[in-house]
């Protein structure tokens, strides 16, 4: 494991998921980590491990002007609920972000000496979340002196769905993984266990299919239909003449709908990727070609976090996607 890790994807595929496995692995004091059955394994799937941090972005209000000791309390409550929710929580809604207050208290925490074992583990997810702040005291630069003296004994490991919001000096100093989606049976699997279903109802096919591997869409109620019909516009416009792409072009909203947009994005690579899987065993042109394709909708992301105009975006992926071949 590195010292400090970018786990990025698309929203709600489970990048903190694979976070908080990874702690635990590393946490683990059994034979095989993580063997789910040292005392070790059960504090950090209870999320009670003292040297297992995980900041994740909260409301202001809540948190603004806490001193580092106040706020690591309160994040250790927020983890128990999350712990309480059985690891299903909401996505972060807009209002939601990571403030000066977090990172002070991530940094604290990271100088001490672990309480439990040999290294504490920080997670920090939807790090694009920090909120960006002039001067010293922004929650990036914080963060900054974290990754630029890292300890030995701690590991750092920071999620994102949106890696272009990330400052480049923070992505330059971190190992970059990308989490890919689930397959439509792997999701499927998922959505069956008792706890989901208790957590979501059935979800019929036609659900499964618009979550497009993306498990924590089906926790996220109605943006995630939205995002799909966008999406699928998009495709529709593809597969029609120009004049549907104008249409495709002209309905997208002025930006400020960052997440919507982004959302929309992540619909459709979604859906490319399952296209893909399919593809590689038939037919490996198309299969080439749908891989340029999942780098197009990466350049869009990257442009939308910089709040490009949606429009543009839009106008530049088609044309993009059509170049692949997409279309065909
Ligand atoms: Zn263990």
């Amino acid at each position: 494991m590195p010292g400090s890790l970018l786990l990025h994807g698309r929203r709600g595929v489970g990048k903190q998921r694979l976070a908080l496995w990874l702690a635990q692995m590393q946490l683990c004091t059994g034979e095989s980590a993580p063997c789910g059955t040292c005392q070790s394994c059960r504090y950090a799937t209870e999320l009670t491990h003292p040297d297992l941090y995980w900041f994740f972005p909260v409301l202001s209000a809540e948190i603004r002007d806490f001193e580092p000791d106040e706020t690591l309390a309160y994040m250790r409550g927020a983890m128990r609920d999350r712990a309480k929710e059985g690891g299903l929580w909401a996505p972060t809604s807009g209002s939601e972000g990571i403030f000066v207050s977090m990172s002070r208290a991530l940094v604290r925490a990271a100088v001490r000496t672990p309480a439990m074992g040999r290294r504490k583990i920080m997670i920090l997810g939807d790090a694009d979340r920090l909120i960006s702040q002039e001067g010293n005291d922004s929650p990036a630069n914080a963060l900054l002196k974290l990754l630029e003296e890292p300890l030995p004994d701690t590991t750092l490991i920071l999620t994102t769905s949106e890696p272009g919001a990330l400052l480049p000096t923070i992505r330059s100093r971190v190992v970059s993984v990308r989490v890919a989606p689930l397959a439509s049976d792997e999701l499927r699997r998922w959505a069956e266990a008792d706890d989901v279903r208790a957590k979501i109802g059935q979800a019929d096919p036609a659900v499964l299919e618009r979550a497009s591997g993306a498990p924590g869409s089906l926790l996220a109620g109605t943006a995630h239909d939205v995002a799909a019909s966008h999406a699928a516009l998009w495709l529709k416009a593809l597969r029609g003449d120009a004049g549907d792409r104008f249409v495709a072009v002209l309905s997208e909203k002025p930006a400020g709908a960052r997440g919507a947009f982004s959302d929309a994005l992540d619909a459709l690579e979604g859906t490319l990727h399952d296209r893909l899987r399919l593809a590689v065993e038939t037919d490996r042109t198309h299969a080439a070609r749908l891989t340029r394709a999942q780098d197009a909708i990466e350049g869009a992301r990257e442009r939308a976090s910089h709040n490009v105009n949606p429009a543009l975006i839009t106008a530049e992926l088609l044309r993009e996607l059509r170049l692949v071949g997409v279309n065909a």
